[in-house]
């Protein structure tokens, strides 16, 4: 088995990060595999180098290891996105080729004119009406001239199901979510393009990750399929939430392991609490990441939303 965490170094990790790595690593670790870290800044815009040290560090401090990352190099270096570009031109040039691509000149306005359309799939927001699929070679080349366009890759019109470690069999309408961008007009690469040629190429087997990206793993299958590659098993674990029904991660930043590390919370303290809102252990009580792999089970991990309390949260703090 070849496991991964895949953080974006955006901001900090969070309460919610933390429980993914120990899920993932738990995973990995108990099975004898190998454990896999991989920075997903390909979004450059967004991340920063100094965010990608702490979640490192973060991490580690949590009492989590890999064997092949960032620090420690392995058999598939690099293991940061901004610097494995060559692999995704690669794999764009091979979607070219099997005339799965094109351009895309729509405005953020005519996109966000669909946003009510109701078939969209919930983390890449509405799904495209496919409004530039069928403009003419000349008419691109007229669109071109305006505005650099995104591509798309084209998706099949096709059911696409898998088999969810957690919630079980998946079932997807033909084209859900539309087709969506493989690199943007910027010339950044999508995160979808970029985590499919990443855990094909790092020979990743299992991939767990939160249940917010359930809705990008049928686009991804279908980039699997198109570029001939082998997909992994997919395990996708239910959100924290507050008692106010909104994610934890976005209702709670500012619980990050960086201000738990300065507020003098041990760490076994932090793995003890994501354990047992996990359904890995009876009661929050400190344990060391490494105590909790002779037991673990996926069946533990309750299938549905699971709500924390603020005194629950609070607890952590100091
Ligand atoms: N980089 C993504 C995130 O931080 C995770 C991607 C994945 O696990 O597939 O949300």
């Amino acid at each position: 088995m070849r496991g991964r965490f895949a953080p974006t170094p955006s901001g900090l990790m969070h309460i919610g990060n933390a429980r993914t790595a120990l899920l993932s690593w738990l995973q990995v670790r108990s099975a004898g595999g190998t454990f896999i870290m991989r920075m997903e800044d390909v979004d450059t815009s967004r991340s920063r180098a100094e965010l990608a040290e702490l979640a490192l560090e973060d991490l580690r401090w949590l009492g989590l290891d890999w064997d092949e990352g960032p620090d420690v190099g392995g058999p598939h270096r690099p293991y940061t996105q901004s610097e494995r570009l060559g692999m995704y031109e690669a794999a764009l040039a091979k979607l070219e080729e099997a005339g799965r691509l094109y351009p895309c000149f729509c405005s953020r306005a005519e996109l966000a004119a669909v946003a009510s359309a109701p078939h969209g799939l919930g983390s890449e927001g509405p799904a495209y009406p496919g409004t530039c699929r069928c403009l003419s070679p000349a008419q691109r080349a007229e669109r071109g001239l305006l505005k650099q366009p995104s591509l798309r890759f084209a998706v099949d019109e096709q059911p696409v199901g898998f088999d969810d470690g957690i919630a079980g069999p998946q079932h997807f309408p033909p084209g859900a979510g539309g087709d969506f961008i493989v690199k943007r007009a910027d010339g950044l690469f999508s995160y979808q393009l970029a985590v499919v040629v990443d855990d094909a190429e790092m020979g990743i087997t299992d991939v767990l990750r939160g249940a917010d990206l359930l809705d990008s793993t049928p686009r991804q299958l279908q980039l699997y399929e198109a570029l001939g590659l082998q997909s992994p098993r997919f395990t996708h674990v239910p959100l924290l939430f507050g008692t106010d029904g909104k994610r934890l991660a976005k209702r709670h930043g500012s619980i990050s392991l960086a201000a738990l590390r300065e507020s003098g919370t041990a760490p076994e303290k932090v793995i003890g609490w994501l354990a047992s809102v996990s359904g890995l252990i009876d009661k929050p009580e400190p344990v060391r990441a490494s105590e909790l792999i002779p037991h673990f089970r996926l069946s533990q991990v309750p299938r549905t939303g699971i709500t924390v309390t603020d005194d629950g949260l609070g607890s952590l703090l100091g």
